[in-house]
């Protein structure tokens, strides 16, 4: 497009640059002669052709008016010279007025080509200046809702996840992880160890979830899992038993072999909490029940009929393993 229009302002400076000099050929002897007034309808073709041939091509076209002008001039006063009379003095007033009339026109293009170059830069700065706020935007929110230390999301994540679904008043099911004994392994190989176990099992539970679910680090070696929708008990032991067999699959850690289990915490929305805060508590206190009960258990939440005293259904899950080392 650009090359195009090059091409054209070219053809505007080469055809207006010989109308021009056709016209100034014209105009010499009609200056003289009684038919003078058809040489002051000529020069105004001359000024249109200079104002084109400036705008289109701005410095250079320029340039050329200054030079075609100057060739009117010497024609004109070469008549004045021959016939020895004034009357072809509009034919060097003309030329200069067309150099006058041009250059303002070229002072005006230039300031408000500066103004838009301005305007267009600022623009150009603006939209610098959005995107960087925007990546900025990004990565605060993905600081806030993700887990430093497993790159998982955390719980503020989580909660808004509950929350939303809460505000659409959608079902769903936690599934609430708390790792058993994880101290121990803290106590005997060293919280690095420990900290390495948690990032492959946030690992293996984030790759289980996909983007099907919603998975968090809640904190410490206490994971949380979320199903949208309406769940059968079936399907959310399924999953439990899912989850379950990604814990109980060892672990090895700088040459030492861990086999973990868990407790695990069940409540849905809205039948066991009418809030997301409340939901989160009840699956917790499901765990506290499953640990209670001996651990590596999954628990159900529910209520008796006066809301006052907890009571869970345990679902018994084979006996924990627990290997410090091999
Ligand atoms: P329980 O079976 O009752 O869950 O016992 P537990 O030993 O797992 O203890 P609990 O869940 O109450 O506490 C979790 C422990 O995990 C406390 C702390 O020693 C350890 N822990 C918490 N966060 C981290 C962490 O980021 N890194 C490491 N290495 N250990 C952690
Ligand atoms: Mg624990």
């Amino acid at each position: 497009m650009e090359e195009k229009n090059k091409k054209r302002n070219i053809a505007v400076l080469v055809v207006g640059s010989i109308l021009y000099m056709i016209l100034v050929i014209i105009m010499g002897p009609l200056r003289t002669e009684a038919i003078s007034q058809i040489a002051g309808v000529l020069s105004g073709f001359e000024i249109l052709i200079a104002t084109l041939i400036v705008i289109t091509n701005y410095k250079r076209g320029f340039i050329t008016t200054v030079v075609l002008c100057c060739a009117s001039i010497m024609s004109a006063i070469t008549s004045i010279i021959r016939a020895n009379s004034l009357g072809g003095l509009p034919g060097v007033l003309f030329p200069i007025i067309t150099i006058i009339t041009t250059a303002i026109i070229l002072t005006y293009m230039n300031v408000s080509g500066a103004q838009a170059k301005e305007l267009s830069e600022q623009y150009e700065k603006i939209m610098d200046a959005n995107r960087i706020m925007h990546e900025q935007e990004e990565a605060l929110r993905t600081l806030a809702y993700t887990d430093r230390m497993t790159g998982m999301n955390n719980i503020q994540y989580f909660r808004e996840q509950m929350e939303e679904a809460v505000q659409k008043q959608e079902a769903f099911t936690v599934i609430y992880i708390d790792i058993d004994n994880f101290k121990n392994i803290n106590d005997t190989h060293g919280p690095k160890t420990g900290d390495a176990a948690i990032s492959i099992y946030a690992k293996r539970v984030s790759d289980f979830c996909g983007n099907k679910h919603v998975c968090a680090r809640i904190t410490g070696d206490e994971f949380a899992f979320l199903l949208m929708g309406e769940q059968s008990e079936t399907d959310v032991l399924n999953i439990t038993e899912n989850l379950r067999n990604l814990v109980n699959e060892p672990i090895h850690v700088k040459g030492t072999k861990l086999a973990l289990t868990a407790s695990y915490g069940i409540a849905t929305y809205p039948r066991d909490g009418q809030s997301s805060e409340l939901l989160l508590d009840s699956a917790i206190m499901a765990v506290y029940n499953a640990k209670a009960n001996g651990k590596n258990k999954a628990c159900f939440f529910s209520r008796t009929a006066n809301q006052s005293v907890y009571v869970n259904r345990s679902v018994y899950i084979p006996e924990s393993r627990y290997y410090p080392t091999e």
